[in-house]
């Protein structure tokens, strides 16, 4: 989405000035505004986030306050397109920064996966397919789900919603991140090489023939996160060599080979809630994003924490929410101007939240 360049006087603001004009701004809002941080989001924004969470907690948060007028989202614009879904009309959902994007999520897009569909119906009973998107996806493909009686699922509920779904049907499509759908099959017993195909959406029949199709019970989509993509085997190798008495800790959007390596995977949530519960003196090699690794190292000074990948990785679509931005929305919003609103259309917004509620009422599984 295009992003109108910053006035002057935001576009070269130093982090002190913007700190104090955003709880300014924030003060003279009150309770008409809510601020959500993801855990991914740099320091300088989330001191500011009135709530801080997954993808998932943030979601849920963004339908805990209907006295807000206006909540302002400092993720990533799948994350305000779920909150725009899940929040009443009168509410209205800000992205500070609209080229925040992510590029996970921009590697499905409603007409591919719509064609894969078509492809699958010529040489298997779709009826059997139960659509699983991650929520890292557009509001037109969570609306694709919800129209075939699917779901959404995060990285903390994959299990339990990929679960559900084979309670449902014979096999999932699972998409955009290949990589959460197989370690989320291996979780549930199955095997990868057998009971898996990847679909190449630029490739007929998904680069698989017929019969591979009708034997998986996973359809992968070929998509991935380019931030836990790097994590690798040899950075395993190399922290158990440097630290004998290190755990690993890794998020499920990276390889299978390294969450097997692993000594825990999880969602953010998880992460967060095993550091927390870890005994004082411990070591820990966190593959995940790096503000959020760094936010633990600094919370958690009596445990040993540093990153898996030492040429650090932040999320750099994420990263496009500056605090000159967040500064920005907030100061408009003061003097009485929408700006960066995220608006799903309602014939769009109605299977998405149908996908959506379904996320939430499969609920959670503790990892
Ligand atoms: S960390 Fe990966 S999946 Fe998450 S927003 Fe960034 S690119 Fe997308």
């Amino acid at each position: 989405m295009y992003q109108q360049p910053l006035p002057p006087e935001y576009a070269g603001m130093g982090d002190a000035e913007a700190a104090s004009r955003i709880r300014a701004a924030k003060q003279a809002l009150g309770s008409r505004v809510v601020v959500l941080g993801h855990h991914y989001q740099r320091d300088e924004i989330i001191e500011h986030a009135d709530h801080r969470g997954d993808s998932y907690k943030l979601a849920k948060d963004a339908g805990s306050h209907p006295e807000a007028e206006f909540i302002v989202f400092c993720g990533v614009h799948f994350m305000a397109e779920s909150a725009d879904i899940l929040t009443p009309d009168n509410q209205i959902v800000i992205l500070p920064n609209l080229a925040a994007g992510c590029s996970m999520a921009d590697m499905a897009n409603f007409f591919q996966v719509k064609r894969c569909w078509k492809e699958l119906g010529e040489v298997t009973d779709t009826d059997r397919i139960v659509p699983v998107t991650y929520i890292n996806s557009a509001a037109n493909l969570k609306a694709f789900v919800g129209e075939r009686d699917g779901t959404v699922c995060t990285s903390t509920n994959a299990p339990t919603a990929v679960g559900w779904a084979l309670e449902n049907g014979d096999k999932v499509l699972f998409f955009p991140d290949q990589h959460l759908g197989r370690n989320t099959g291996v979780r549930l017993g199955f095997d990868p090489d057998h009971d898996m195909v990847v679909w190449d959406p630029f490739k007929p029949l998904g680069g698989n023939t017929p019969e591979r199709i009708r034997d998986a019970t996973f359809i992968l989509w070929k998509g991935h996160c380019s931030v836990h993509k790097r994590f690798t085997v040899e950075q395993v190798q190399a922290a158990r060599a440097k630290h004998p008495d290190v755990r690993v800790l890794v998020h499920p959007e990276c390889e299978l080979e390294v969450v097997r390596l692993a000594d825990h995977n999880g969602s953010t949530e998880y992460i967060l809630r095993t550091i927390e519960e870890a005994e004082p003196g411990t070591t820990w090699a966190i593959g995940t994003e790096i503000n959020l690794v760094s936010r633990l190292a600094k919370e958690h000074p009596d445990k040993t924490i540093f990153c898996l990948d030492e040429q650090i990785c932040p999320c750099s679509t994420m990263y496009r929410i500056h605090p000159s931005f967040l500064c920005w929305t907030l100061e408009n919003l003061v003097a009485g101007r929408v700006v960066n609103q995220v608006k799903v259309p309602e014939a769009v917004a109605a299977p998405a939240r149908k996908a959506l509620a379904q996320m939430l009422r499969v609920g959670v599984s503790r990892d």
